[in-house]
């Protein structure tokens, strides 16, 4: 069995983080650390925040163009999966029978990305090393869920770390590098956007953040988040993308203003919240007050991470909270004890200046091709595994509490 050394590795990034802090006396009660992340990353979120704050929203330098097909991957891939995720469209896309302004979009979500090692871990087990065992190491993470994705009109995910070269490292105890070039695996993969408001966007520091920003430009991945809003056009509507930290004060305020800002009638809205406690499946009150808070707002759907695991499913006013997606393609843990995901997929039906959720798939997903350690390809269940995963998202969601 592959192994990496270092207890770290295989506990959770910033879990782990608060267990070491604790460990080393620094605080007493790992429970509160966890919420909203670590006393660290909580540093770095109050930067962001702070700069959020200061700078008005803008749109990222790629936020206007074919968001579908920026991946350039064709949107031909076989696969059961896919076909199945696809509404029917005419050539133009749109739905074929009731005229211009009333179109579907189907959006994919997928949660933590880390599209690296951590700090300080190589050899087997590690990402790096997992890629030198394949062929195409560019195409190998997402091989499995790309034809789905490429069937959709948009897939969102939460990229969980740096694409640097920088070795500058500003997050001393869980720090999650990779390549710059590796943005391209989101392309290929055809995810084509991804949130940046997370707890390990700075852990190469400035310089690694903007070098990640570079890199996505460059791949023609979008981004939002820390104070950028993704808009693009979608088969003629609006998307708006936007990501925040769940934990700093203030946090609804801003999107509670930025969302009523977007909502324009005919506009899909989706907001990004990193945000719960790791390792929890139960969600926590304040995961509810936001997301509750952006639907009444006029966002169209929200979705969480952070937690690595995964959480119930809220239906609110005709809209869904998707509290946590858990890991997806997770270089920086080699052997997770829980290694169930989700892709959740929505499809709206806009019409009239109306934007309504109209169909909600949730596809059961390993994080890994392997059972027996995190090869971080993640693979789309069947059977009683897929059912397994799928109860048990139900089983979150009937916990959530009604008001
Ligand atoms: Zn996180």
């Amino acid at each position: 069995m592959p192994h990496v050394d270092g207890a770290g590795v295989r506990a959770r990034a910033c879990r782990s983080r608060a267990a070491s802090l604790a460990a080393l006396g620094m605080l007493g009660m790992v429970g509160l650390l966890g919420t909203f992340g670590t006393i660290g990353c909580a540093a770095a979120e109050r930067g962001e925040e702070a700069r959020d704050a200061a700078e008005p929203i803008r749109a990222a330098p790629n936020a206007s163009g074919a968001a579908a097909n920026a991946s350039g991957v064709a949107a031909n891939a076989s696969g059961a999966a896919a076909n199945a995720s696809a509404p029917a469209r005419d050539e133009q896309g749109r739905a074929s029978s009731e005229g211009d302004s009333d179109v579907r979009i189907t959006i994919s979500a997928v949660g933590d990305c880390a599209l690296g090692d951590l700090a300080g871990v190589a050899g087997e087990g590690s990402f790096t090393a997992e890629l030198a065992k394949h062929a195409d190491p560019i195409a190998y993470p997402f091989a499995r869920v790309r034809a789905l994705f490429a069937a959709d009109d948009l897939t969102i995910a939460n990229l969980e770390g740096t694409l640097t070269n920088h070795d500058g490292r500003a997050n001393p105890v869980f720090a999650i590098r990779g390549k710059p070039e590796w943005a391209e695996m989101l392309a290929q993969g055809s995810v084509e956007l991804v949130n940046l408001a997370n707890n390990h966007s700075h852990d190469f520091g400035f310089v690694g953040h903007e070098d990640t920003k570079r890199a996505l430009d460059r791949a023609k991945v979008g981004r939002f988040g820390h104070g950028v809003v993704d808009r693009r056009e979608v088969r003629g509507v609006t998307v708006v993308n936007l990501g925040y930290l769940g934990g700093p004060q203030g946090t609804q305020a801003r999107v509670v203003r930025d969302v009523a800002r977007e909502a324009k009638p005919g506009t899909i809205v989706v907001v990004s919240f990193h945000w719960g406690i790791e390792g929890s499946h139960a969600t926590a009150p304040d995961q509810q007050r936001l997301g509750r808070a952006a639907i009444d707002a006029g966002a169209s759907l929200v979705l969480g991470h952070h937690p690595h695991v995964l959480q119930g499913i809220e239906t609110y006013r005709d809209r869904h909270i998707v509290y946590s997606l858990g890991n997806f393609v997770f270089g920086a843990h080699s052997q997770p004890a829980d290694m169930d995901s989700l892709v959740f997929q929505e499809t709206f039906h806009v019409r009239d200046g109306k934007v309504h959720a109209v169909a909600e798939r949730r596809v059961p997903v390993r994080i890994s091709s392997s059972t027996r350690r995190n090869d971080f390809r993640p693979t789309l269940l069947e059977g009683d595994e897929a059912a397994r995963v799928l109860d048990k998202v139900a089983k979150f969601s009937a916990s959530i509490p009604a008001s």
